[in-house]
């Protein structure tokens, strides 16, 4: 369907002038787009805010500790109260399947939103080609004129500088990621001494180099040719997840504008002054249909309606939109009758329930008792029968508990060879030898169950109990 074009405005002049000499980029090329203002942009910011975790979320203390630590010498995880132990390790599992599936939910409901908004590559890129654009020319015609210009003290310094700043990034993104596996306030100070261990420089120098790399020379690149999430997107997909699409029903026959022409119902509304391509953060021609390459950033939306409004014509003409839609098919489906939704939305249920679950169950302790086979049993002298078990208590709470444990449930049954009060470090496991013991009189034939309780003395709230069995002879 065709649009009026009409009473079109002189800055349409300009839109033609502004791309003439952009280079359209095929996918083998690093492309610089032209930056462009509008709602997408927007969200793009928002989205790209969340990263802010990233850098500040090491800073943040809880009770005198790191509030969020991968202690990998102590192999413990701290999340604000909770101490997390290889132990526990299946809700880091349920937490990363959560994130999957999510990830996967999205997708099939709008695309690779994940790409355009939050993903670090895609994020990086565009921080580093915003200082890029502010130093060496904000508009296309600026940076290949910047490009050609010959090497001055200006255009060195610029250069240096871009350069400079690249390079800050990359290290602070290395040193963030260092923070969230050591004392962040004390990582600071070690760096600059030169005190920092071994992880920390790797960490520094491999996120550094890939960050310059990636961000500052391959850019998009990265999106074709290494990301495996983009080649996985198609079985994500159906007809009626939304995209930024291209309405070629009435975009087309697309024709060039001159200036103070008038309407003309021949043509459709794209006047082919591809500002949506020289926007695409991938080089893409979103008019061609769905590409491989798009990240569903909404960018080439925004371009697009700022021609439209420039050319009085009604926006949208990009838009995100599902194939039924640009289809006219009527059968499009509600979001939660969607199979792949409803089954992404149970897994995912499934997951936040266990990852709830275990947060309000984990214990701040982990208590085991090993019944030792070797004998399985020991006559005393005075006709008695003694069972000897190794007891381990984990202590996962910051502070050091003082523990005495006890059996009960047996007749009888006494506890010997340890001390009243056994003192259990954080983060620390002290497994002693007990001896169970059961007067002559008392003993029962035969596999009897028996319970160990450990008893902290200074948090009782957080004793805990181990059943076992006491064996006797038949
Ligand atoms: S789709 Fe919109 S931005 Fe792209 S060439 Fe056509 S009018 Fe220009
Ligand atoms: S085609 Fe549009 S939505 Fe896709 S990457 Fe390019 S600018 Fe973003």
């Amino acid at each position: 369907m065709s649009q009026p074009q009409t009473s079109v405005n002189d800055d349409v002049s300009q839109i033609y002038e502004e791309v003439s000499d952009w280079h359209v980029n095929t996918g083998d090329q690093k492309v610089v787009a032209k930056r462009i203002k509008g709602r997408f942009r927007l969200r793009k910011w928002l989205g790209m805010s969340v990263w802010l975790i990233f850098f500040l979320g090491p800073y943040i203390r809880w009770n005198g500790h790191q509030a969020v630590l991968f202690d990998i010498p102590n192999r413990q995880f701290n999340f604000f109260q909770l101490t997390i132990y290889p132990q526990d390790i299946w809700m880091l599992s349920l937490t990363l399947l959560f994130f999957a599936i999510l990830l996967a939910a999205v997708t099939s409901v709008a695309g690779r939103v994940f790409c355009g908004y939050f993903c670090f590559q895609t994020v990086w890129t565009d921080i580093y080609t915003f200082i890029e654009t502010k130093l060496e020319g904000d508009s296309p015609q600026k940076a290949m004129k910047f490009k050609q210009a010959p090497w001055s003290l200006d255009k060195t310094a610029r250069v240096l500088t871009k350069h400079a700043l690249w390079i800050a990034i990359a290290l602070i993104t290395g040193i963030s990621f260092a923070a969230w596996f050591t004392d962040a306030y004390q990582l600071w100070p070690e760096i600059f001494t030169l005190q920092a261990p071994l992880p920390v420089w790797i960490s520094m120098a491999v996120f550094g180099v890939f960050t310059y790399v990636f961000a500052g020379f391959m850019r998009e690149q990265v999106c074709f040719w290494l990301c495996p999430y983009a080649r996985l997107q198609g079985v994500m997909y159906d007809q009626d997840t939304v995209l930024p699409a291209y309405d070629a029903e009435r975009g087309e026959p697309r024709g060039k504008l001159k200036k103070g022409q008038q309407e003309d119902e021949t043509k459709g509304s794209c006047i082919d002054c591809k500002v949506c391509v020289a926007v695409c953060p991938t080089g893409i021609d979103i008019r061609k249909g769905q590409q491989e390459g798009c990240i569903t950033c909404g960018l080439c939306i925004d371009a697009c309606d700022s021609i439209m409004d420039k050319t009085n014509q009604p926006r949208g003409l990009i838009r995100y939109a599902s194939y039924k839609e640009l289809h006219h098919d009527k059968n499009v489906l509600a979001m939660y009758k969607r199979p792949r939704v409803i089954i992404y939305s149970l897994i995912l249920l499934t997951a936040l329930s266990g990852i709830i679950y275990g947060f309000f169950t984990l214990s701040p302790t982990e208590f085991q008792v090993i019944h030792d086979r070797q004998p399985l049993y020991v006559r005393l002298s005075d006709g008695g029968i003694q069972n000897k078990y190794t007891l381990k208590l984990l202590n996962k709470t910051k502070q050091p508990i003082d523990v005495r444990y006890d059996v009960i449930g047996l007749d009888g049954a006494t506890i010997h060879g340890m001390s009243d009060k056994i003192t259990v470090q954080p983060g620390k496991v002290v497994p002693v030898t007990a001896l169970v013991r059961v007067p002559d009189d008392k003993v029962q034939k035969g596999l009897v169950p028996i319970e160990f309780k450990a008893v902290v003395l200074n948090n009782s709230a957080i004793s805990t109990s181990y059943e076992s069995m006491f064996m006797a002879p038949e």
